[in-house]
């Protein structure tokens, strides 16, 4: 016997659970790619998409995925022999400046402590010293998915303008955007990267990069910019095709039309954010209870450094392993694996796992993963306090 059949349910920080009504509406003969409703869907899909990162810029769009995004951003903005900055609070940042080194650029990394966010003072200090101004960008990520550290970009601009440092300013909101609050223009980021599968709700397999006049500008300095990733080709298209250098992701751009009808126009992008946040809440509730009588404890201890989407855990090894195990075994919950906390190969590696709490996900989702965790932890005998589901609970009907 299993009680895993039913629905499953892919309890991880991307990609993350696809609503039946995007599947439906990518269910279709294939359209035509020269005239009628795809290209006519176009200056829907733009203005929603620039909705939701509450910018009032340009976006371009690509196939791919989340590196795909880091890639064009890379490709539009920087050369070989430039540099940049990349603090770093987690494996994505670690990767993102790998991505950036293999362009020939050179990356000044600046390793912070993995569970806080980054304190924006130390980077107004690196900046201050660049007298030259050599530095061309500072490259962060918002909510870094391995860490669930949440970075304040707010407060990383006003570093920049007090250094007075002519830097971009980018931002990889992959896991973040549709799920915790991101205000590009107001804030003064000027290039946002996200991707189809988080926060957006769709399969993997689009990028979008966000650019204001300034990264535009910046653009047009790079002397053999690649005429694929090139996103003034993208933005301004002389035919359709452009858009996505080719033949467009017919069946995606139907997808993306309901996800951006089901966040901006009939949920709210603040109540999305409200969602999130209120979920997330419920999850630490739990976790911190259960904590109080054993091993379980959020990687994050400051609340406001914590991501909405993405909750990352340790339990010791080799217990983080062996209840991502159960749950999937027993009851159709698939927890994410623990990223950037532990080495692949290390034992201490199956100490660690992630609760992905965003896109489709409500209330009954989450206490549902929750129970499974609470059942988890009793069948394989792993200590915790009884009560973390009665504290969740009271996070959701507050
Ligand atoms: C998921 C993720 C990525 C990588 O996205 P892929 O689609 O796997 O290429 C990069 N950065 C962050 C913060 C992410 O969450």
């Amino acid at each position: 016997m299993t009680l895993a059949n039913g629905r499953h349910y892919l309890a991880i920080p991307g990609p993350s659970v696809v609503p039946d009504r995007i599947l439906n509406a990518m269910h279709r003969a294939s359209p035509n790619i020269y005239e009628g409703a795809l290209v006519e869907a176009m200056p829907e899909l733009i203005s929603g998409l620039k909705s939701v990162a509450r910018t009032s810029f340009d976006v371009a769009m690509y196939f791919g995925n989340g590196h795909a995004g880091w890639e064009a951003a890379i490709a539009n903005t920087l050369q070989a022999g430039d540099r940049v900055l990349i603090p770093t609070n987690g494996g994505f940042a670690d990767r993102w400046a790998d991505a950036v080194r293999a362009h020939g650029v050179h990356v000044d990394v600046l390793e912070l402590d993995r569970s806080t966010a980054f304190d924006p003072d130390i980077i107004e200090t690196v900046l201050r010293a660049d007298t030259a101004h050599e530095i061309k960008a500072v490259m962060a990520v918002h909510v870094d998915t391995s860490t669930s550290v949440k970075n304040d970009f707010a407060t990383l601009r006003a570093a920049m303008d007090a250094a007075g440092h002519p830097a971009l300013l980018m931002a990889d909101c992959i896991a973040s955007l549709g799920c915790d609050p991101f205000e590009m223009d107001a804030w003064g980021v000027d290039v946002v990267i996200t991707a189809s599968q988080k926060g957006l709700m769709m399969p993997p397999g689009l990028a979008f990069v966000f650019l204001n006049q300034k990264a535009r500008a910046a653009g047009r300095n790079i002397t053999h910019r690649s005429q694929y990733w090139d996103w003034d080709r993208r933005i301004d298209p002389e035919i359709f095709a452009y858009y996505f250098g080719g033949t467009a992701p017919t069946h995606h751009l139907y997808g993306l039309r309901e996800a951006l009808r089901m966040i901006v126009d009939e949920e709210g992008i603040e109540a999305v954010w409200t969602r999130h946040e209120t979920l997330a809440r419920a999850v630490w509730a739990a976790v911190e209870h259960w904590g109080q009588d054993g091993p379980m404890a959020l990687h994050v201890p400051n609340p406001a450094h914590r991501g909405h989407s993405v909750t990352s855990l340790g339990i010791g090894a080799p217990m983080g392993t062996a209840l991502r195990d159960w749950t999937e075994t027993n009851m159709g919950v698939t927890l994410g694996i623990g990223f950037g906390m532990a080495p692949l190969g290390d034992p201490k590696w199956h100490g660690y796992f992630r609760i992905g709490h965003m896109g489709h996900v409500n209330g009954h989702m989450v206490m549902g993963t929750l129970g499974v965790i609470e059942a988890g932890m009793e069948a394989l005998s792993i200590p915790f306090a009884e009560g973390g589901l009665k504290a969740a609970r009271q996070v959701l009907i507050r």
